[in-house]
This record gives C-alpha cells, structure tokens and sequence, in this order.
C-alpha cells in the first residue's frame, strides 16, 4: 500500500505539544508529516475535519493476537466452581495455541488487528512465540507463522513491529510441556540465528510499515544468558527489546530461587536493562527496581485490561510517573482494544487503591501520552506525536459523539472524557502513513475478516 501524496488535513482541534489545540492543520507528504502550523498558512489541497479532534495513532504494545480468541470464552466458569487464577487461564491458552494453523493465525491476526485500526490503534508491537509446529517440528520456512501475521498486517495496514519470541524450557531444571513445544527453538543459539535472519528478511521485504523486534519470553522460560545473547542481539539489529518481567508472584520466587534475587534485579545485574529494554507487566515490583529502570533508562509496558482479567495486580503507577519513567501500553489478551479506556483505567484503579481522587501526576495528559508516544518509543518508531518529520498515523476522535457533549469550552474536559469516558467509540478516522484506512467508522476489509474469524471461533469453541 502507498501513502498518500501531498495533504493538509484541517481539524477543529490537535493534540499538539501535550494539549489539545485550535487552529492547527497538519500536512501530509507521502508517509510523513511534512508540516505542522497554523490553519490560514498551509499550502496545497485540503480537507476540512469539521466537528474532529486529531490525535496521533494510538501504539499498542503488546499484542498475542491469536489470544483475540479467548475472549468471552475465558472469562466464564465451567463445571464447578473452582479458584482461577493466571495458571489455570494459561492453560486453557495454552490448549487453544496449540491447535491453531499459520492460516488461522492469519484468519484471527486480520480481524485483531482490523479491531485495533478501527478503536484508533495505528502501530501494535506483536510478542508472538507460536512459532513451529504443535510437538516442535519445524515448518518447511521456520518463518511460516511469521509470515502469517505480517501477511495480515499488510492485508489490512497496521503498522506491525514483530516482537519475536525466544522459550526454551517450562522454569528453571524443567524441560519444556507438550503444550509449549512450538514455542522453542531448541537452542540459544537457534533463538538468536532464527530472530536475526528474521529481522533481516523483514528490513529486506518491508514498505517500513513492517519491522522486527525481540523479544526474550521471561527469566522464567529462559536462562539468564540467553537474555543476554538476546540483548546483544538487539543491539547490534538496534532493534527493541522487550519481556514480559515480574507479572505474577510465583515467578518473581521462581527466579528467586534460581538466581537469589528479583528478576529485574537479575536483569540488571546481566546489563539488560537499557533505553531499548520494556519490560511488559512490571506488576510485582519494588520502589528500587523502578529506581533501576528508571536509571537505565528502560520503558515499562503495562496491559492493564488483561492484569485485571488475569487477577495479576495493579502496578504502581503514580511512582512510576514521578521518576519519569517511560510508560506504554498494550492490549495484550484483548479482552478489550480500548486503548484510551486502558490508559484511563491506571487512575481509576489508582483511586480504587488510594480511596481519593485525581491521583496520578499530570494525568489525564500523561497517560494520553503512554497511549501514544510512550508506545512509539518502546517499540522504536518515529510515530506518536504531530510533529514534523513523524509518520502520518494519526486518528480521528468525532467531537459530536453523544458521549463527548458537554466538554466545552475546556479541551482538559475533552481528555478527560476520552479517557474515562468514551474512550475509542468516539474514533471515525483512521490514517497509517498517511493512508486514509478507516473513514467514518468503516474499513474496506472488515466484514470479511469479522465473518471469518467468527467461523473460525465457532469451529474451536464447538
Ligand atoms: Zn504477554
């Protein structure tokens, strides 16, 4: 798919420079914004956006796209009453990525991400470990699943940073389940040649819509020097890195007993820990692994639809604001893609913990912020603000949406109401590159992918 040439889009308001602003017009040339200035001065053809508010494409961090499947089906009780907890969840995940072929990763990976463009998602960062065949074979490209899930990303025109994962074993001394031998690549050093050529295929065939990252499942799945071949690895590609760290309790004490310390401790104390390191949950963590993270320079992803769903915890998010610490956001289980409504939600739960209001510094703005440039630089993309010289994926909010009325004269209200109140139902335009992909509400390939992937979700669930 090609940009499109040269364009001013003229809204009612910008999010501009951390604020909503009036008379500003961006212009597009290509996939980039060229110029960013008063409406009365732009050059060239127009649109008018009356009754729009424009915000830069929203980043989604982390994704398991093929866990778009769970959804509804993993938040009801079968059988008995019994506790349920992350583990028993994983299991179900676990059975359900175990039968699911590079064609239905491309079935369930087309709506996800149509789901994502349609809620003002322009860029998702996809952790993606379902690699082989279910007992660990490879396919005839060991890339086959790869292909799958860039294949969509190109059929419907997401931005797709490819996290690929590396798993090696269940926990420390343990070998690997059945249930998770398609994840593993048999080796450290498979893991590292694998990703590499990957990231070389992809920077060879790519438009730059699609890139590569890597991504070392946990300290759990892999031994700590693998995480550091990794880590050199993404250096030398300057390529992201990201890890899921310190979601649950029992892996922070499973780490413990491997290693006699915490696994951010762990991380860096191997040198890990950079500005290219996100480590995604950061549930479970102390007032001196943020000091760390923060010193380093590292980002934290948080996914805080699916650490409620999973009964994770909540992270501590007001003291990772006040050291200035790079937060971004994912949809991860997809139990929902309201990106907006997530970003809301951290001070929402904070009130819940605090019992009083308006808790988080800066906020709303700040996490309007993770839900855009935070996630542009965890995953390393020039996107995530309107500015000169950025990609064009910006998105539309209609400030005539009932659920919007009332926030005049003040554009604070309005980003409060984004966030806690509307969030992405008020999106009608969508553009990534500076195409025009989703328009009042519709995107061209939608209904198709939505009646396939209901198919496919009928023929797993029956
Ligand atoms: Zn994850």
């Amino acid at each position: 798919m090609n940009g499109a040439a040269h364009i001013t889009l003229v809204p009612d308001l910008m999010w501009h420079r951390g604020e909503f602003r009036t008379g500003l017009a961006v212009t597009l040339a290509g996939d980039r914004i060229a110029a960013v200035g008063p409406r009365d001065d732009a050059a060239g053809p127009r649109t008018l956006l009356p009754g729009k508010a424009l915000l830069p494409g929203l980043v989604n961090a982390h994704s398991h796209s093929f866990q778009r499947l769970l959804r509804g089906h993993a938040q009801v009780q079968r059988g008995e009453l019994k506790r349920s907890d992350f583990f028993s969840w994983r299991e179900t995940m676990y059975r359900l990525a175990a039968s699911l072929t590079p064609d239905d990763l491309l079935v369930v990976a087309r709506h996800a991400f149509t789901e994502m463009l349609s809620s003002g998602i322009t860029a998702v960062g996809e952790f993606h470990y379902l690699h082989h065949c279910p007992d660990g074979q490879r396919y005839a490209d060991p890339h086959e699943t790869s292909w799958s899930l860039i294949q969509a990303a190109k059929d419907v025109g997401i931005r797709l940073c490819l996290l690929r994962a590396s798993y090696l074993r269940a926990g420390a001394g343990k070998p690997l389940q059945p249930l998770q031998r398609r994840f593993s690549d048999g080796s450290v050093e498979a893991c590292v040649t694998l990703t590499t050529d990957l990231a070389a295929r992809v920077a060879a065939a790519s438009d730059g819509r699609v890139t590569a990252g890597i991504a070392p499942h946990s300290l759990r799945a892999l031994p700590a020097e693998a995480v550091v071949q990794l880590a050199v690895a993404a250096q030398r590609l300057d390529a992201p890195l990201h890890m899921h760290v310190a979601e649950q309790p029992a892996e922070i004490e499973e780490v413990r007993s491997e290693h006699g310390n915490t696994p951010l401790a762990v991380l860096a104390s191997c040198g890990v820990l950079t500005p290219r390191f996100v480590a995604v949950h950061a549930t479970h963590v102390t007032a001196a692994e943020l000091d760390a993270m923060a010193s380093a320079g590292a980002g934290i992803c948080l996914c805080p639809a699916t650490e409620a769903d999973l009964g994770d915890g909540a992270f501590a998010t007001p003291e990772a604001l006040c050291r200035g610490l790079s937060l971004s956001l994912g949809t991860d289980d997809h139990i929902t893609m309201d990106l907006l409504r997530q970003a809301g939600d951290l001070e929402m739960r904070e009130r819940l913990r605090q019992q009083h209001r308006l808790v988080l510094p800066r906020a709303p703005h700040a996490l309007l912020d993770a839900a855009t440039a935070g996630g542009a630089s965890a995953l390393r993309l020039p996107c995530g603000r309107i500015e000169p010289g950025r990609l064009a994926d910006l998105v539309a909010v209609d400030l005539e949406h009932p659920a919007l009325a009332g926030w005049e004269p003040s554009a604070n209200a309005l980003t409060a109401c984004l966030l806690y109140s509307s969030g992405s139902a008020t999106v009608s335009d969508v553009w990534v590159a500076g195409e025009h992909l989703v328009q009042s509400r519709g995107h061209a390939t939608a209904d198709a992918h939505r009646f396939a992937f209901a198919n496919l979700a009928r023929r797993i669930w029956s």
